[in-house]
């Protein structure tokens, strides 16, 4: 069994899903579950509607729920029609975007939207590519079959950031899935989407997470491989919308590939590693217009180079808390980190001198209520627009001529804070978010040069 996951963009449109069914075709044997996302651009479009219906404006978020439902009834024609499923898709379609429009129209009453009710309308994109692919999945001659994802991925009910919970996701999966695929048939569901344990209400994974679905499925049924296909060919050695002369990388470790997606290679969500990495589940990164190119493996045996690639971030708050006296006593630092713990705030990169401990944070979200807290603690300073730039590699460990290297191409960019992780691989910069791509972009010419080198 494998694990197929298609991006937004790999399902963007008629054409697109047409070719994801033809790449799930030539993979039948291997007994395919499908993950897909929303249709390119969606999750963002609800996330607008969510918005605009708690403020009031609920003209613009009808119209908006309107250019969605007109967008997938388009793609449904395009696929479907002439076939015996194209009514059916259609009216679902349409009794989906209408209980949108409602849940907008609930929202603009309460004038209120809780994580709760934002996890609800932002399901709706993978509700509705799910659908829509299994029917056209269907029309190409594949024995496709749609699943509620909320069936499978049971989570927390920590709404807009759900925790997966493997043991219930793996006993659904076993009443759910496995059964379709002993059928012989390929079920499709949505990434991205879950629900809540014992109360079913909807929650989802976060930005991103329809790669998390994928390898939380992988882990459960035990798959070969988990197979990402997205809109470049493999992970690079830096976003080529930022480097375009980024390379291929052809294989990679589960331990390099989880720093860079945790510092901003956003081809692959940052928690995708971990359940695969468990069971030693390659993951593989695949470009859906280039079917026939190798793309990257993420497995143990990567070879070790010097250097593998350069990720960076934005929105970056990096927060000082200087403390003469206590810094050095015994349990100031378990005490520090309880403070972010208990406002679930996670830390990224830490530092720490003789009196004073930096951390950077990307969810600032909760700083209102965690900074009181930890001036308990000594003296905060908390520094915006920051960003990160990130060199991921072996030849970190020996620090050194590398280290060197990257310090000195970064030239005149101010560092706020440098960070080599335990493991030797990571060597992480903070600098001024507006540094960021610069940064990165100096620091790839330093390593890999700027054209074929
Ligand atoms: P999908 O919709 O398929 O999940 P995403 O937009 O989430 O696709 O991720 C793919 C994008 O990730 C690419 O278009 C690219 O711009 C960006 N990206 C950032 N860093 C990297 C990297 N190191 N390698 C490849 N792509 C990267
Ligand atoms: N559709 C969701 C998002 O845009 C999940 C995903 O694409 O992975 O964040
Ligand atoms: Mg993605």
């Amino acid at each position: 069994m494998i694990v197929v996951k298609f991006g937004g963009t790999s399902i963007g449109d008629a054409a697109a899903i047409k070719q994801a069914a033809s790449i799930v075709a030539s993979r039948r044997d291997r007994k395919p579950i499908v993950v897909v996302s929303a249709l390119a651009g969606i999750t963002n479009a609800l996330i607008a509607i969510g918005d605009q219906a708690s403020k009031g404006h609920l003209i613009s978020a009808v119209r908006s729920v309107e250019a969605i439902r007109a967008r997938h009834l388009e793609q449904a024609e395009a696929l479907l029609s002439g076939t015996s499923g194209c009514t059916d898709t259609c009216a679902e379609i349409s009794a989906m975007c209408d209980e949108l429009a409602h849940l907008a129209e609930a929202l603009s009453t309460l004038g209120d939207a809780t994580p709760r009710s934002m996890d609800m309308v932002a399901s709706f994109g993978e509700q509705l590519s799910s659908l829509l692919c299994a029917a056209a999945f269907q029309a190409e001659g594949l024995a496709a079959t749609h699943v509620d994802a909320r069936l499978v991925m049971i989570t927390d009910d920590h709404f807009t950031k759900a925790e997966p919970q493997p043991d219930a996701i793996a006993e659904a999966t076993r009443a759910h899935l496995l059964p379709e695929v002993t059928a012989r048939r390929i079920p499709v569901l949505g990434g991205f989407i879950g629900s809540a344990k014992g109360k079913g209400t909807t929650t989802t994974l976060g930005r991103g997470g329809s790669d998390y679905s994928a390898s939380l499925i992988g882990a459960a049924i035990r798959a070969e491989a988990i197979e990402i296909w997205t809109d470049v060919d493999g992970m690079l050695t830096a976003d080529p919308r930022v480097v375009p002369e980024a390379r291929v990388i052809d294989k990679i470790g589960f331990d390099e590939a989880s720093e860079l997606a945790s510092f901003g290679a956003k081809v692959l969500h940052p928690n995708t590693i971990a359940p695969a990495v468990r069971l030693g589940i390659p993951v593989l990164i695949l470009n859906s217009r280039r079917p026939e190119g190798t793309g990257t493996a993420i497995t143990f045996e990567a070879p070790r180079r010097a250097v593998s690639a350069i990720a960076g971030k934005n929105d970056v708050t990096l927060i000082r808390v200087g403390s003469p006296r206590m810094l050095l006593t015994d349990g100031f630092m378990r005490s520090l980190f309880e403070v972010f713990a208990r406002h679930k705030t996670s830390i990224d990169v830490v530092a720490t001198s003789e009196v004073s401990v930096s951390v950077t944070v990307d969810d600032a979200s909760r700083l209102p209520a965690l900074l009181p807290d930890l001036r308990d603690l000594g003296d905060v300073a908390v520094e915006r627009n920051r960003g990160i730039v990130a060199v991921v590699g072996a030849a970190l460990r020996e620090g050194g001529q590398h280290m060197s290297r990257a310090m000195s191409a970064l030239g005149d960019v101010s560092v706020h804070m440098l960070s080599l992780s335990a493991t030797g691989i990571n060597l992480t910069i903070v600098v001024d978010d507006n540094q960021v791509k610069p940064a990165m972009q100096r620091l790839h010419a330093e390593f890999f040069g700027n054209g074929t080198a």
